[in-house]
């Protein structure tokens, strides 16, 4: 069979990041990423094999950004014909309530994702710059929206409804809508194959610089920590997660600050970073061993807010078969897993140490046969799970 390659697209406000994807292979053919649009300096880097070529200079707009993306594939390669293109699959944040799957994009689709910009006001605005100029550049193969939110449209309406005024959250359009629901499903797929069971209670834990949990049962998301947007649930590098929403009235009230500031404050300046100056999950493991007592304190914020989803979750799904690392920190940082499995060990749950401290990317179990929860690590590929999506509606 000639091959068959999706080039799947994540643009954010100021960047396109971008994969050449052959999703049967599951390999990656070529990627690069295009920094620092509009500003002053722009920078591109585009690999491909052993081949890695940069390029600074001034990128005025996604357009010229992609342009040049473009000619980097002529000229470094892979040629995208070639190589086989049949589709260019876009990263969009939130579908609301719109959209359960991957959707072909046409004019009404396009419109859709705008019309979600209030409800996605960080990044819709950015993917649909990067949707517009890559239709048009490339407008000989389907361009395919895959949403970060689809997963988690088949919530139960007791997960998905916050006990907020009906009127208001009607009108408002205001629910649990959940993010990185392509890594969850994803993720809780790649269990169910790696395990050899779909009849599974599952709890993924999405832990990079943005993190979040979810609840999946039979391959069915039943509970996720993010909400309406992704700042609700578990602590991030920027993000405050789960916090009382009358600090929101009491800045207002007390502090004088405007709506700005305060997202700007919760999304931002918070979390990881406000709790320590820094939101490199790296960076605060290398503290805490220096005896820092603010990054301490972090961490065990950081573990107390993990420990009660999975509590929460166990309680949701009747019980629980396996709990699974994903993402950046989630992937990468043993110390966290073992302080998290070494709370749940009055469950029953044992972590293998050795395993657990084995770096690998590939999927695999780290909790002792004996282990009443099966706890894996399985790294996350949203690129092949979007070009994944993408290819069941070609
Ligand atoms: P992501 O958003 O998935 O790219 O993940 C980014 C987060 O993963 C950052 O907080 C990183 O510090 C963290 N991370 C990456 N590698 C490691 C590591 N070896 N140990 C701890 N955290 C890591």
């Amino acid at each position: 069979m000639t091959q068959q390659t999706v080039l799947v697209i994540n643009s954010g406000s100021s960047s396109i990041k971008y994969q050449l994807v052959d999703p049967a292979a599951g390999t990656s053919l070529a990627s690069g990423l295009v920094e620092r649009i509009g500003e002053e300096t722009g920078h591109i880097e585009h690999k491909f094999g052993d081949v890695t070529r940069e390029i600074d200079g001034p990128v005025p707009d996604h357009g010229d950004g992609l342009r040049k993306v473009l000619a980097l594939f002529d000229e470094v390669g892979p040629n995208l014909h070639e190589a086989g293109i049949v589709a260019v699959g876009h990263r969009v944040v939130q579908g609301g309530k719109f959209f359960s799957g991957p959707a072909i994009i046409d004019e009404a689709v396009e419109q859709k994702i705008r019309d979600l910009c209030p409800l996605g006001p960080l990044h819709n605005p950015a993917h649909l710059k990067g949707i517009e100029v890559a239709r048009e550049l490339m407008s000989d193969v389907p361009h395919v929206a895959v949403f970060d939110t689809a997963f988690f449209q088949s919530l139960p309406d007791e997960a998905a409804t916050y006990a907020l005024n009906k009127e208001v959250a009607e009108k408002y359009q205001i629910r649990r809508y959940g993010a990185h629901g392509t890594s969850h499903q994803f993720v809780s797929g790649e269990v169910a194959r790696f395990l050899d069971r779909d009849d599974l209670k599952q709890i993924v834990l999405h832990l990079g610089n943005g993190a979040s949990a979810s609840a999946v049962v039979n391959g069915h998301a039943v509970d996720t920590s993010m909400g309406l947007t992704p700042l609700e649930g578990l602590v991030m590098g920027g993000r405050t997660g789960d916090i009382d929403p009358a600090a929101v009235f009491h800045l207002v009230r007390e502090a004088k600050m405007e709506i700005s500031e305060i997202d700007d404050l919760f999304n931002k300046q918070s979390g990881l970073k406000g709790l320590t100056g820094d939101n490199d999950m790296r960076v605060v493991r290398s503290r805490i061993e220096a005896g820092d007592a603010d990054c301490r304190l972090a961490m065990d914020v950081y573990v107390h807010r993990l420990l009660k989803y999975v509590g929460a979750y166990t309680a949701v799904m009747g019980g629980l078969d396996t709990i699974t690392f994903t993402a950046g920190a989630g992937e990468n940082d043993s110390d966290l897993r073992r302080e998290l499995c070494a709370r749940l060990e009055y469950t029953g749950l044992k972590l293998d140490q050795e395993k657990n401290n084995v770096r690998s990317k590939e999927a695999r179990v780290i909790s002792t046969p004996d282990s009443t929860i099966t706890v894996l690590v399985v790294p996350t590929n949203e690129e092949l799970a979007i070009a994944k999506q993408a290819m069941t509606l070609i």
